[in-house]
């Protein structure tokens, strides 16, 4: 008999004590694995070493010596780079520090202050703000509305994107709805590029709100794991093409491109919420890290530079992804247990499990050794309704680490499963 017939003529009560004993064995050996933060692992950081080590121009003119004050708005070649990167105009980029979080942070908490460039009022004086937050999402997002006080809306994310007869049903008929969460290309955690229909549609839509934004989180936007790669139409043109050219407020990052801790941020907007934000910026800072932003123009150059960069990132990671997928498929093939996403880029894998199990997987799993996202964080509020929803993070631990990862995962899952069967 082979060892797949002896499996078959289990009991689930045989395999459920198979899968106990399974993670009892895993549990002894005092592990500590972590995939719950999508972080680049060590051999990718090594990539960028030699940005360190680039001497920085010392020029005659004191006024463009990068060690001084100044420059609010960024280096003009790293505008250029990351006007390339977004597909936007170099006078429609601001270039900020390490993360592009704080950008989008400090864009809201503007927005709540001051209001926008196009805004009647601040934001903080309007009776209540909302926004749309497609799920499952980016929790660092959600943290953001939870604290600057923006109700958020959840909306299904489909295969092309955010249910976008939802999205214009809700921005048509409510002022208070002030923008929208958008992770375009290989979302967070869900992998998805909204399609042009979806793209055309959100520059498009009629809103309530004359000041609506959205906030165009383009993270991923260079971060491809194969040679096919999905499209994302631009934005900005399509917001302009239709009539609504303040409408997205564009960001992104060096952050998994070079050091995750130490790269280059940008945000990108129309002329006009641009120079709206840099009148109040200037009064929040004198200027932004231009020695990092200089290093960051000479080692990757420009926007093929940084594809050329990306594919190195590609070979490192994608055999991690790889050991996931063809795990997940070796354990749970049919489908019944779990479904699971096979992004062509980003930094996730998502994945849904039956019968609200996803919280119980979680705790099991830690009591292994092996820390996941905790479940429900894609969701606002933390509220996954299904409690079916976990993000993967496949990028940080050694593969073989990885490995020993997935396998507690399954064996968890398989025994969540098994043991709902049993009530
Ligand atoms: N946006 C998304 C969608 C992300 O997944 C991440 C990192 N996990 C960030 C932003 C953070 O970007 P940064 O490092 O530029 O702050």
């Amino acid at each position: 008999m082979n060892e797949l017939s002896t499996m078959s003529v289990k009991t689930p009560e045989e395999r459920l004590k198979e899968l106990e004993m399974q993670l009892k064995i895993y549990a002894s050996r005092n592990l500590d694995l972590n995939m719950s933060r999508g972080k680049p692992c060590s051999d990718q950081l090594d990539l960028s070493n030699e940005m360190l080590t680039i001497p920085i121009p010392i020029e005659n003119d004191p006024n463009k010596d990068l060690r001084n004050y100044g420059t609010l708005d960024g280096l003009p070649e790293t505008k250029k780079l990351f006007a390339d990167i977004l597909e936007v105009n170099p006078s429609e980029i601001i270039i900020g520090g390490n993360s592009s979080l704080s950008m989008m942070y400090n864009a809201l908490a503007k927005a709540m202050l001051y209001g926008t460039f196009d805004s009647e009022r601040p934001w903080k004086d309007e009776i209540s703000v909302k926004f749309i937050c497609p799920v499952p999402g980016y929790d660092r997002h959600f943290t953001i509305c939870e604290q600057l006080g923006i109700e958020m809306i959840p909306v299904e994310m489909k295969e092309d994107g955010p249910d976008m007869v939802k999205v214009e049903a809700l921005v048509k008929n409510d002022p208070t709805i002030k923008g929208m969460w958008c992770v375009p290309k290989y979302s967070n955690p869900s992998g998805i590029t909204y399609s042009s229909d979806v793209v055309g549609r959100l520059a498009s839509m009629v809103t309530a709100a004359t000041d609506f934004k959205l906030m165009w989180d383009n993270a991923y936007v260079v971060h491809d794991l194969y040679d096919e790669v999905d499209h994302l139409d631009n934005i900005m043109e399509a917001c302009k093409a239709a009539g609504n050219p303040d409408r997205a407020y564009l960001f992104t990052s060096m952050s998994k491109v070079t050091f995750a801790g130490a790269a280059v941020a940008a945000m990108a907007g129309s002329e006009a919420c641009i120079n709206h934000i840099l009148k109040i910026l200037g009064v929040q800072t004198i200027g932004t890290d231009k020695i990092n932003q200089y290093r960051h123009v000479a080692f990757l150059r420009d926007s093929d530079g940084v594809t050329a960069h990306m594919k190195k990132h590609a070979e490192i990671i994608r055999p991690k992804f790889q050991v996931v997928l063809d795990l997940f498929e070796q354990h749970f093939g049919d489908r019944v247990m779990a479904q699971w996403s096979k992004p062509k880029g980003g930094y996730f894998i998502n994945l849904n499990l039956k019968n609200s199990s996803a919280k119980e997987v979680v705790r099991l799993a830690e009591t292994a050794g092996l820390k996941l996202t905790e479940a429900g964080a894609t969701f606002p509020y933390k509220n996954d309704p299904l409690d079916s929803n976990l993000r993967i993070a496949p990028t940080f631990p050694p593969l073989e680490e990885m490995t020993t990862a997935i396998e507690i995962l399954c064996i968890c899952i398989e025994l969540v499963y098994l043991k709902f069967q049993e009530k």
